[in-house]
């Protein structure tokens, strides 16, 4: 059985793995016109959140050190 829980750590763990098999791209300027595509950011800020089953997830960290996601949240501020 399936829980809350069970399928936040799934979505998750996909959205690490789609990040770790994302293309490495150089960091672009997307002269940072907005978001576009339905996405909640703008192209250069999007490359590091994964989308999995609807649910947006904020990556952090890097090969050197651990990766983790958690649930991305838009902030009016900056
Ligand atoms: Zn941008």
């Amino acid at each position: 059985m399936r829980t809350m829980t069970d399928s936040e750590d799934y979505r998750i763990r996909e959205a690490i793995r789609i990040f770790q098999e994302r293309p490495k791209q150089p960091t672009f300027a997307c002269a940072c016109l907005g978001p576009s595509n339905g996405a909640p950011e703008c192209p250069c800020r999007m490359a590091s959140i994964v989308q999995v089953d609807g649910v947006y997830y904020q990556i952090s960290g890097n090969e050197k050190s651990s990766i983790t996601a958690h649930r991305y949240q838009k902030f009016s501020m900056q």
